[in-house]
């Protein structure tokens, strides 16, 4: 029989729930490609259900406080097993402005799946499982947030954009956990949105967008655009963006935008939805989000 997501876990592991994150990356040092860490689990344990992973040793990071909470601190600062919940949260209830220009984030969240999914999940999990269909990616890729990787011995900080390589595969070494998610201070007078469209509100999205921009009167100051389950890994549309920079906002510029970037994109056809559907999508929901964004700006 085929394994499947109601297979029961078939291989035996060893589970490890340290309490510090000294004793986390020390683990991984130890048993280096043949542990995995797990946080909320909803994307390792049905890839271990369907048996296209069996690692020997199974790190728990919910115990792990220093991988959790948000602070505010010049930046903002999104430990790695926070919940897709609490962050939703947390951008709902908490933030002003600029901070408060990060709605697509919040929309993210909101649109995740099942309220059993979104407490479970973490944004650190989103990341590093390195869907195309990530939905928390695009919104961040937008705030030019940064990523901090931690090793027994060595820390490292990247830009987002850096840190997806290909379908299921990150920057992140075999002995590296994600440790926080750092979302620089926005700009003053910016805002966001972003749109998923999915075949069931409980799926991971056909196509999904966000956008930032930043205003200066009527002009555009600055622009940032990009997509999810359009390519092998969450992108901008950069030459979509340069074409909106110290243009006039209007619905015109947002639909040629929206045709820009579905362009930029290279989308596949699988059980979800065809290319072509991917592509002319794409086009609308961009041109939706940017005028979304652009209304909240004023
Ligand atoms: C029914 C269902 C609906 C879903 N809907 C959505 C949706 O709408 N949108 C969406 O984007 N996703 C969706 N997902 C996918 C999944 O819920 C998310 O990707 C989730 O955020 C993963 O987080 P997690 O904590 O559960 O990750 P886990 O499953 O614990 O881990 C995922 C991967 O990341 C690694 N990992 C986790 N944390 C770290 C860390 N700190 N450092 C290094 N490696 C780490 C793990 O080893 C594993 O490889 C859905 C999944 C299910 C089952």
């Amino acid at each position: 029989m085929l394994p499947t997501n109601t297979h029961i876990l078939f291989h035996e592991f060893d589970y490890h729930a340290p309490t510090t994150l000294y004793e986390a990356t020390e683990l991984l040092a130890q048993y280096g490609d043949s542990a995995r860490p797990i946080a909320g689990g909803t994307d390792l344990l049905v890839q271990m259900k369907m048996e296209r992973r069996q690692p020997a040793h199974v790190i728990s990071l919910a115990r792990v406080n220093a991988l959790q909470g948000i602070a505010l601190n010049g930046d903002l600062t999104i430990g790695a097993t926070t919940s897709i919940r609490d962050l939703h949260q947390y951008l709902t209830s908490k933030l002003q402005p600029p901070f408060a220009s990060l709605q697509s984030l919040g929309e993210a969240c909101n649109g995740f799946s099942t309220i059993q999914i979104m407490r479970m999940a973490t944004l650190g999990g989103n990341l590093c499982n390195a869907s195309p269909a990530s939905d928390s990616a695009p919104p961040l890729l937008t705030f030019d947030a940064r990523v901090t990787l931690k090793s027994k011995t060595f820390e490292r900080v990247m830009a987002l954009e850096h840190f997806f390589i290909a379908p299921g595969k990150t920057a992140l070494q075999a002995d590296e956990l994600l440790t926080h998610i750092r979302i620089p201070r926005p700009p003053h007078q910016s805002a966001s949105a972003f749109i998923k469209i999915a075949r069931v509100a409980a799926d991971i999205s056909q196509v999904c967008a966000a956008v930032r921009l930043t205003r200066d009167g009527n002009l555009i100051h600055d622009a940032r655009i990009a997509l999810g389950s359009v390519a092998p890994t969450p992108v901008r549309a950069a030459a979509a963006e340069r074409e909106l920079i110290g243009q006039t906002f209007s619905a015109a510029l947002a639909e040629k935008i929206g045709k820009r970037a579905a362009q930029e994109i290279q989308p596949i056809s699988d059980i979800r939805a065809t290319r072509a559907y991917r592509q002319h999508i794409a086009a609308v929901i961009v041109r939706d989000a940017l005028l979304r964004a652009w209304e909240r700006t004023q």
